[in-house]
């Protein structure tokens, strides 16, 4: 058996403790994507990671104890995950003003294929990257989420492996996906060279699959494409609750949702847009976003967002030198236009403004760092709220 101090991550047991029910988890399921024994699970729409393994507690593995530690490596909230993360990705802890995280240059693209303009969120600069990916030989799938049939307009999981496919998972949702999950898929596919999508929580693990030498899953995806967020919502309290009890809109009957300083919804039967406003939605927030401090995906290898003032383009923060190559073959073949960010002066105020202010959802006393990394988010204090209760073994 080996020990805790021998251990160099912990196991299991650690991240159940450390991360899961101190309200640290996001719901990426990195842990579950990396588990190589498959004794953890998902629970949607709670959101969390659960053991399965019949032969010991909720909250221990039988291969964590004999010196597993793969669920742990590959958290993007265990411990010092940012400083690893920025050190392994950048080669440096970032400065205390990145404070929306290590980056070469910021520009606005669009794409210019109309059939993806039409359907992309902002500037359709996420699935002009997939498409392009597909079509070169660079990726055989994309890990990205699309709106579920059953339950109607949930987000889930699926792999994309080519245009119609991509085209059909555009768009944003603000329900959660886990998109790590559709690994699985992926895997039984055979596909060995994957994009990753998600939004900071799960782009993240970018780093940590790198820092901490996950090596299998750090050589299979290839790019990982963030999506700025300030938050998602529960399912149940969000589109059952709010949007088809309170509001009376049938879910089929819906085209496309946005947030825009409020949260926006198209019906399809008159075209019409309803706006809610936001504080509307607050309650329904997942738990796992109260204390995530990443509004701009920054581990990822290329973020991107719709804030600012062109609509229709998204914002694109350039990371790692893989996105940066990516980024210049797409647009050295004119699929993409790019505009100079400094044609709208006021997005980058709003970014750090938006950034800075999620890092106070980190629960410690100070954001000023530790020692060892003045910019970065220190270890979680003792303040961690308390977190979801241990989920009965039977639901295990
Ligand atoms: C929950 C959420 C919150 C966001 N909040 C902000 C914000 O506060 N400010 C901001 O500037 N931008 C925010 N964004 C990002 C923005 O909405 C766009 O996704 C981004 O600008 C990329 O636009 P695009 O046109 O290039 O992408 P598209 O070409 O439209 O591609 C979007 C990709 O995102 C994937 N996706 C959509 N919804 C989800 C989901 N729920 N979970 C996982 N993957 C998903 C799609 O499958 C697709 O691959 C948010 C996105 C999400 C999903």
């Amino acid at each position: 058996m080996t020990t805790d101090t021998e251990r160099q991550y912990g196991q299991w047991k650690e991240l159940y403790y450390e991360v899961v029910s101190t309200g640290l988890c996001t719901g990426c399921a990195a842990c579950v994507m990396t588990c190589p024994r498959d004794v953890l699970e998902y629970e949607h729409p709670q959101y969390h990671p659960y053991n399965v393994e019949e032969s010991t507690a909720f909250d221990n593995c039988m291969h964590g104890e004999r010196g597993c530690d793969i669920c742990a490596k590959a958290c993007p909230r265990f411990r010092l995950w940012e400083v690893e993360s920025d050190t392994a990705l950048f080669g440096r802890t970032r400065l205390p003003e990145e404070v929306f995280g290590i980056a070469r240059e910021v520009v606005l693209t669009r794409a210019n294929d109309p059939a993806i303009q039409a359907v992309g969120q902002d500037g359709g600069l996420v699935s002009t990257l997939l498409v392009w990916g597909l079509e070169h030989g660079k990726i055989d799938g994309a890990l990205t989420s699309h709106v579920s049939k059953d339950p109607l307009w949930d987000c889930e999981p699926w792999v994309a492996t080519n245009r119609e496919e991509v085209l059909a998972s555009a768009g944003s949702r603000y329900t959660y996906a886990a998109n790590a999950l559709a690994m699985k898929e992926a895997e039984k596919r055979g596909l060995k060279s994957l994009a990753l999508v998600g939004m900071g929580c799960q782009t993240s693990m970018n780093g940590t699959l790198s820092a901490r030498s996950v090596a299998k899953y750090r050589r299979r995806i290839t790019l990982t494409l963030g999506l700025l967020c300030s938050k998602s919502f529960t399912y149940p309290g969000l589109m059952v609750g709010k949007i088809q009890n309170d509001l009376g809109i049938p879910l089929d009957d819906i085209a496309k949702v946005n947030i825009k300083g409020k949260f926006q919804i198209w019906r399809k039967s008159t075209g019409e847009e309803i706006d809610v406003p936001l504080k509307e939605c607050q309650p329904f927030m997942r738990e796992g976003c109260t204390h995530c401090p990443d509004f701009s995906a920054e581990h990822a290898d290329i973020s991107t967002g719709g804030i600012g003032a062109f609509q229709g383009w998204t914002l694109t923060i350039v990371r790692t030198e893989r996105g940066a190559e990516w980024l210049k073959e797409i647009s050295d073949a004119g699929w993409i236009s790019v505009k100079d960010v400094a044609e709208d002066p006021g997005v980058m105020k709003l970014l750090r403004k938006m950034a800075a202010k999620q890092r106070e959802r980190w629960p410690v006393d100070s954001l000023e760092g530790d020692a060892r990394a003045p910019g970065a988010v220190p270890p979680p204090s003792a303040g961690a709220s308390a977190g979801p209760d241990a989920p009965p073994k039977e639901q295990a």
